[in-house]
């Protein structure tokens, strides 16, 4: 007979094929639990977390989970980051990946949103959009959100690559993560290797990067950079498309069929 665990699981996996269908994304889902999340959190992001999940914190804290979730980017798009065109870079281009980063945030709520209601859970919002250039120093970000990368490298979505993304070994870093909090029995979904190895690809791409040991917060020399391209949304992403570049570290696609339920389920719409 089937554990309430195993049924939820099954139930959650229905519904993320649905959505993702219905958004016509591929997509990755996974669960670990919400303790080793928060536990791992920036204490600013933990404040935030408390805030968010209001008075079920303490229950989530003895014994909730962490629905960890992406959305991938379609194929080509990535490719458009950075391109030149006579010498000065392409806009137009760019900016596709800029709309189809406004797509997977959009996607990524509306299907948070839909997880949250039928697991009686607290989505987390994918990101907050439209503050970067707000802000004076990249420390100011930290408070307003949450890390996906946390609760995303914990479930076994993707490793924490050295361009300090995830990085899914199917999707390489194309993809965007969102996540839910639930009191619901769920079965946790392994971490996976990180397998970064000797490749430096995003490093290179990057002198932020590469020099991220002399700087003070490189994150902050990023920020002024993604300001600086004034784009139609808040993004860089030269490291994203180094690492999707990269693809003698990514799985075979036989992968996918190997669906147990410790480990974390692809859809393909
Ligand atoms: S987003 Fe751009 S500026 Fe920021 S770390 Fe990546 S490549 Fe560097
Ligand atoms: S480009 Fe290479 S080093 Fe950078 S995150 Fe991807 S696999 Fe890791």
């Amino acid at each position: 007979m089937m554990s309430d665990c195993e049924k939820n699981t099954i139930k959650l996996r229905e519904l993320f094929k649905k959505t993702s269908s219905e958004v016509n994304l591929r997509g990755i889902i996974g669960v670990t639990e919400y303790k080793l999340v928060y536990d791992q959190l920036l204490p600013v992001q933990k404040k935030r977390l408390v805030e968010i999940t209001d008075n079920k914190h303490d229950g989530f804290f003895e014994n909730g989970n962490f629905i960890s979730f992406a959305y991938v980017y379609p194929n080509g798009i990535v490719e458009k980051i950075g391109l030149k065109k006579d010498g000065v870079f392409d806009e137009d281009a760019w900016n596709t990946y800029s709309r189809w980063y406004a797509y997977l945030n959009k996607s990524l709520d509306t299907t948070s949103e839909k997880i949250a209601e039928r697991f009686n859970g607290v989505p987390i919002k994918a990101t907050a959009s439209g503050i970067v250039s707000k802000l004076t120093n990249v420390s100011q970000y930290f408070p307003t959100v949450v890390s996906h990368r946390v609760h995303a490298e914990l479930s076994g979505i993707g490793w924490r690559g050295k361009n300090g993304l995830i990085v899914n070994p199917l999707y390489s870093c194309m993809i965007r993560l969102s996540g839910v909090v639930t009191s619901a029995p769920l079965i946790k979904t392994q971490k996976v290797k990180d397998s970064c190895q000797e490749c430096n690809s995003c490093i290179e791409e990057c002198s932020f990067l590469k020099h991220s040991d002399k700087l003070d917060d490189y994150r902050e020399q990023c920020r002024i950079y993604i300001n600086s391209l004034g784009l139609e949304a808040e993004v860089c992403g030269k490291c994203i498309k180094a690492c999707v570049h990269s693809q003698r570290f990514y799985s075979k696609p036989e992968q996918k069929k190997k669906q147990s339920l410790n480990k974390v389920f692809y859809t393909d719409p």
